[in-house]
């Protein structure tokens, strides 16, 4: 018998599977062409050349039992070195490899990190809507996930309520910008408010609130508009990056943390976040990506095809009549559902072939996310089903 639980999880992993599963279905009756597939978050747009020129570099010129061997725990110290550099140049900070941790991914970072962080009812807060994955990984350390609700006006946190729901408990505060579901990009103003709230509860509590900035779309911002760095604004702050997104890898599962020296406890973290990648059965991250990923630091996806995919869809959405924050990042739109029922209106949004996902599985019923990163076609062939479905709501 499976633990009650993973049973759990088993349901819920099924709803999603659904979803896959009658994509295939679609497709086999109606041809994949005309199958509008908007519910997975998996870039389209191919690696930069770097990545394959970095990999056949490293296969022709170094040794092989060095190349696929262990290494410590948090990594290579020369690719931990490349990266904090590459902070370094970018932000102005002045981080060193011994403020880098290399992870699986920034899912593998995150549950490394609450596996370091979080004892059994520590509270984490995430602000609604979030990448529902979250639930899990704070739960798989017996934490408890506060919920902000969505602030929909502009889909920037709700700081108020934020400020609210801290207790003495609240080890950590989740945030996840550019944002999935939204897009959404927190402007310098939330961080500086977010900031001085924490510093003020954790004098109040007599605490440690650590800030934890989820940045798998840090490199997908549009419209020149600024990300910012977070460390240099709560020095309780805690990177997680992947590049996932960034260089188009989610196979390949490589992304790092960044804990600078001014984090409450730093050592500690530091020493535990390399003890948890081992218990937690990585051992470490996946040692040919590492040294990939630091000869492509400076490499980037082709950005303009998901700004063309943007463009196209939202335009397109908002003549028919759809209300929906123009995002600034990753890639998604998060849009209003037409009716009530966002769980319904997706079922519809099926019957003409056009896969999204409930704006529910990200803590903000109402909505839907349509995520861009598909063929231009796509989108194209797509629109009209999108106009006939805002009719039929009408
Ligand atoms: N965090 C957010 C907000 C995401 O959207 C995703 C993946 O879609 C992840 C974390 C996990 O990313 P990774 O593939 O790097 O583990």
């Amino acid at each position: 018998m499976i633990s009650r639980e993973m049973r759990e999880q088993v349901e819920n992993s099924s709803l999603i599977r659904a979803m896959f599963e009658e994509g295939r279905r679609l497709a086999e009756i109606h041809g994949a062409e005309n199958v509008f597939d908007f519910s997975l978050g998996n870039p389209n747009v191919e690696p930069p050349v770097e990545v394959k020129q970095a990999i056949l570099e490293i296969l022709h010129v170094e040794n092989s039992s060095a190349i696929h061997g262990y290494m410590n725990n948090s990594g290579y110290e020369e690719v931990r070195s490349a990266i904090a550099e590459s902070i370094n140049g970018r932000f102005g900070t002045a981080f060193t490899q011994n403020n880098i941790v290399m992870t699986v991914g920034a899912a593998g970072g995150l549950n490394v990190l609450f596996k370091t962080l979080l004892n059994p009812k520590d509270e984490v807060i995430v602000f609604a809507p979030f990448f529902g994955e979250y639930r899990s990984y704070v739960r798989n350390y017996a934490g408890e996930l506060v919920v902000v609700s969505p602030n929909t006006v502009d889909f920037q946190p709700n700081l108020e309520e934020c400020q609210e729901k801290i207790t003495p408990r609240t080890k950590a505060v989740l945030i996840n910008s550019p944002n999935n579901p939204t897009g959404v990009v927190y402007s310098e103003e939330t961080i500086l408010r977010l900031a001085k709230i924490l510093n003020a509860k954790q004098k109040e509590f007599g605490s440690d609130i650590y800030l934890i900035s989820d940045e798998p779309y840090r490199e997908l911002a549009y419209d020149q508009v600024e990300v910012p760095y977070l460390t240099k604004y709560y020095a309780n702050t805690i990177v997680g990056y992947s590049f996932s997104k960034s260089l188009s890898l989610p196979g390949e599962r490589i992304g790092y943390l960044v804990i600078p020296d001014e984090v409450e406890d730093y050592e500690n973290i530091i020493s535990a976040a390399n003890i948890a990648t081992r218990i937690l059965g990585f051992v470490n991250a996946p040692s040919l990506f590492q040294r990939v990923v630091a000869k492509c630091l400076d490499a980037k996806v082709d950005l303009q095809a998901y700004n063309k995919n943007r463009e196209l869809l939202y335009g397109g959405l908002l003549s028919y009549g759809y209300q929906c924050i123009k995002p600034q990042g990753a890639f998604y739109l998060f849009v209003k559902s037409p009716i009530d029922d966002d769980v319904k209106f997706c079922s519809l949004a099926k019957q003409k072939n056009i896969l999204i996902v409930p704006g529910k599985s990200f803590g903000c019923p109402g909505y839907v996310r349509i995520a861009y990163c598909v063929a231009y076609q796509t989108i194209e062939r797509a629109l009209p089903g999108f106009k006939a479905l805002m009719e039929d709501a009408d």
